[in-house]
């Protein structure tokens, strides 16, 4: 028995096979041409052999899929034999290229013609290049860079995950997730929480797991150990027990002395709305409007926009949508709007940032917004992310007024705006802590490298600190709000959208650092509430000071944990 220890980041239990994430294909050599035995008319015939090869297997994977998944794997086997790219490519071994190169080729060509067509046609060439690669995957005998399939449910171990790769992600078959690399803040941590899956992150060394062998996850402890006897049986079912006393939210956040908490829901389009709504998530208070988009090569259009805008509001009628505006660059790149060149992305023009480098972009998205606004009964707020200082803010909410959105706010993901969220708060209504960048930034650490998990913790007293300041910030704001005569005294809402908002244990320890609202993966709805429920404010407020106060985060996180009886009775 050998156990690997890395950042459990979706609790849950599980016994399962591994299943291996191929590793991404490296391009062939360029310049590769044919070997002496090989003519150019066998090129041909095995390049034709393996495109038909890569459309039946892609044909074959989608009769069994469903939704989203089903139409990316339709759109892609019809790509696998499409004459144009398979025409170019024969061109190409006509002139001598290996049958490797010649698709390889071909299929930047096509790609790059797609995206000067812009529009329809500019999103198609991501099925260009992935078919390519299949197809030399085909070309070379080894497995598609896909995750793996399999007639029985399995558990995915890989160095990471990308956001596109949810779209064929079957959660009736991928039963729990390990990655490598990862942090908790990074997508992969995102994809198994959104999914509700069992997750371990960071765990060093589950790259030589063997194939095919079970081993058991523990998300919760954020260990995968092999040979599971047993005990790790034993512990599947009592799990699977407890797992049931948290299947519901009954759509009121509170705590045990009825102060109210507002539990929202983080979305990236309307079926991911449509199922917040239908966990009774009490609203939406993070649509990550890139995640509509992703993939896409080009500025989508006002239509495309207000259609999928529309359709999270409409989920929500009547309730609290906050909108983000396209947070593109780092770990989201939109080409439209990021330069991939950027020696160093995360401290680039991302996020609000790009405004400035591609002017047009947020003031056509915020009219769209409105738009889509208009036509629906949702309460649409709008926030931009990565805001940094007063002026930006104050550029921000001038836009949003332009446009008609009167409750514009900012995400405070940079330790700069927590610092002066009093005069952020002066500017706009509202601000939203994005505790996933807020952390990277606080501690100097990527959120997308597994190495640096532990300095990649929101329970780091340092991000708590920022967390205070920011609440603090509101307060001040507020008070001198009033002495100028200006408002009421009420300060104005700082939520959270993090993934710390989707932790138990952090929640309670936010609500008593005073923020308003969290907002979270709909699957975490119900453990957040049940555990804010057998707490008063007061209590919150004693072990959110023992929080902060800690030397590190496993202090603060073990000095939480210990006052907080229901995690361990709720199997947390
Ligand atoms: C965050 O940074 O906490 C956040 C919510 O934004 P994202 O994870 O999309 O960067
Ligand atoms: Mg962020």
């Amino acid at each position: 028995m050998q156990s690997f220890v890395g950042v459990g980041v979706f609790r849950g239990r599980v016994i399962g096979p591994v299943r291996h994430m191929p590793a991404a294909l490296t391009a062939p050599p360029a310049g590769e041409a044919l070997d002496g035995s090989t003519s150019a008319e066998t090129a041909t015939a095995s390049l034709k052999e393996a495109g038909a090869t890569v459309k039946a297997a892609l044909t074959e994977r989608a009769s069994r899929a469903t939704g989203d998944g089903k139409a990316v794997l339709e759109a892609t086997a019809l790509m696998a034999t499409d004459p144009m790219l398979i025409k170019a490519a024969i061109k190409l071994i006509n002139k001598g290229s290996s049958a490797e190169r010649a698709i390889w080729d071909a299929g930047d060509t096509v790609a790059a013609m797609l995206i000067s067509l812009g529009g329809y046609m500019a999103e198609r060439s991501h099925d260009v290049l992935d078919v390519r690669s299949r197809i030399v995957a085909a070309l070379r005998g080894v497995p598609a860079p896909e995750i793996p399939d399999s007639p029985v449910p399995f558990i995915l171990v890989a160095d990471d995950l990308a956001p596109a790769d949810t779209a064929t992600l079957d959660p009736t078959k991928v039963v729990a997730l390990v990655t490598a690399g990862g942090g908790p803040q990074s997508h992969t941590a995102i994809i198994a929480r959104s999914l509700g899956l069992p997750a371990v992150v960071a765990a060093a060394g589950v790259a030589a797991l063997e194939e095919g062998a079970d081993v058991f996850v523990d998300g919760s402890a954020g260990t995968v150990t092999t040979d599971p006897g047993d005990a790790e049986r034993a512990a599947v079912a009592v799990w699977l027990e407890k797992a049931s006393l948290l299947d519901v939210f009954d759509g009121q956040g509170q705590l045990a002395d009825g102060t109210r908490l507002a539990l929202l829901a983080n979305v990236g389009g309307a079926k991911d709305a449509q199922e917040a709504a239908a966990a009774n998530a009490e609203g939406v208070g993070l649509l990550r409007t890139e995640f509509c988009f992703l993939g896409h090569s080009t500025e989508p259009s006002h239509e495309d926009q207000v259609a999928a805008y529309k359709g999270v509001f409409d989920a929500f009628g009547g309730k609290k949508v906050v909108v983000r505006t396209l947070d593109a660059g780092a770990d989201k790149p939109l080409p439209f709007l990021t330069d991939s060149t950027e020696p160093n992305p995360a401290l680039g023009v991302r996020g609000y940032r790009t405004d400035t480098s591609t002017p047009g972009v947020l003031a056509r998205q915020l009219a769209a917004i409105a738009d889509a606004a208009d036509q629906s009964n949702a309460h649409v707020w709008v926030m931009a992310p990565m805001i940094s200082t007063p002026a930006e803010a104050a550029d921000f909410a001038a836009l949003c007024a332009t446009a008609g959105l009167n409750t514009p706010g900012v995400m405070v993901e940079v330790p700069s705006a927590a610092l002066t969220s009093r005069h952020l708060l002066d500017r706009v209504e509202f601000a939203s802590l994005g505790t996933n960048d807020l952390t990277q930034y606080a501690m100097a650490a990527d959120r997308q490298l597994g190495t640096l998990a532990a300095l990649n913790d929101p329970w780091q007293p340092a991000v708590l600190s920022l967390i205070l300041a920011t609440v603090e910030g509101a307060v001040a704001q507020a008070k001198h709000s009033v002495s100028r005569g200006l408002e009421d005294s009420l300060p104005k809402p700082v939520g959270v959208c993090g993934e710390a908002a989707a932790d138990p244990a952090l929640a309670v320890v936010l609500a008593g650092l005073g923020v308003s609202s969290l907002s979270m993966t709909p699957r975490a709805l119900p453990a957040v509430a049940a555990v804010l429920r057998t707490v008063t404010m007061e209590q919150a407020r004693q072990l959110a000071y023992l929080a902060v106060g800690a030397a590190s985060a496993s202090e603060a996180r073990e000095l939480v944990r210990a006052g907080l009886p229901a995690l361990a009775e709720l199997g947390l």
